[in-house]
């Protein structure tokens, strides 16, 4: 174990591949900030991702801490689990847009209304990068493709879907505000339950064009930072302001709701403090009494 102070160098990551001025990148940095200035020691993490560009990012900052680059849309469940295996870890979960709001949707939901103890990060461009640009389920009704294709549907509004589903931290924060992103993003991690962030992060490639609304110059535009931090006691009017905001036109950004709403899922489960891989076997495995009953229970 390292006793000397820690440096920000230790906080750093491989250098990024990603394509220059992608937004993910200011997400890698703030995230290194935040966890250097709270003093959370890289060994102390696990950073779970999904698949897409954004699911990269836990390679570009602390290189040290744990790290499990999942199947596409099952950063959740590998989430839920890490945390129940050792739940002195602090979990934090990076996705997109198309990882959580479309494959990784159904993972998404179970883990807002499971209280899993993790930072939730989602990197939204409203596009696949990965795959060329296509839509993601993010994307605004009618803004086009670079390729002139119109989408056709109602945007998924993640932050709203956390409220109605009982987050007690629901945040959005837009990668061109750094000084808003990191007050939120340092609040998350203090937060006991499941903190969601809804990072607006725009796709330089396919998603910064003139009639995109996930832009740079769209969203710099349009952002409306909120003055208060959490100004809703009720879930109800979060909703209630995003929706409105959304109505005129505007991006509202900020920490939307935060209540520590208990009790988190290792509480529900009273599942051990301690690590499992510190368990000997007898903590572990059914002793062969117990076995057999549990046994003929099955059969009966
Ligand atoms: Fe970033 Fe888009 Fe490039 Fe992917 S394709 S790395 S999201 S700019």
């Amino acid at each position: 174990m390292q006793t000397t102070p820690l440096t920000k160098n230790d906080y750093k990551g491989s250098p990024s591949t990603l394509c220059t001025g992608c937004g993910h990148d200011l997400i890698s940095t703030q995230i290194s900030n935040a966890c250097f200035q709270l003093g959370i020691h890289p060994f102390d993490v696990a950073k779970i991702s999904g698949i897409g560009c954004s699911s990269k990012l836990p390679a570009y900052f602390m290189s040290q801490s744990f790290a499990f680059n999942s199947m596409h849309g099952r950063m959740a469940p590998v989430a839920t689990g890490a945390k129940l295996a050792n739940p002195q870890l602090k979990i934090l979960g990076i996705s997109g847009d198309g990882d959580t709001a479309s494959i990784g949707i159904g993972g998404f939901i179970h883990l807002i209304k499971r209280n899993v103890p993790m930072v939730y990060i989602v990197a939204n461009n409203g596009v696949y990068g990965l795959t060329k640009g296509q839509f993601s389920p993010t994307a605004d009704p009618h803004s086009p493709r670079k390729t002139g294709e119109i989408f056709l549907h109602d945007t998924l509004d993640l932050c709203t879907l956390s409220l109605e589903l009982g987050c007690g931290f629901v945040a959005r924060s837009f990668v061109g505000n750094p000084a808003q992103f990191a007050k939120v993003l340092q609040k998350a991690f203090e937060h006991p339950g499941t903190a969601l962030i809804d990072v607006l992060s725009p796709c330089i490639t396919f998603n910064n064009h003139n009639e995109s609304t996930k832009s740079y110059p769209y969203l710099k535009a349009h952002e409306v930072p909120m003055a208060e931090t959490a100004p809703f006691a009720d879930p109800l009017q979060a909703i209630a302001a995003i929706r409105e905001s959304y109505r005129k036109g505007e991006i509202l950004t900020g920490l939307f709701y935060s209540q520590p709403e208990g009790p988190t899922l290792p509480e529900k489960l009273h599942s051990p403090a301690r690590p499992l891989s510190e368990m000997g076997v007898d903590n572990l495995r059914p002793n062969q009494q117990k076995f057999e009953m549990m046994m003929e229970e099955y059969l009966a």
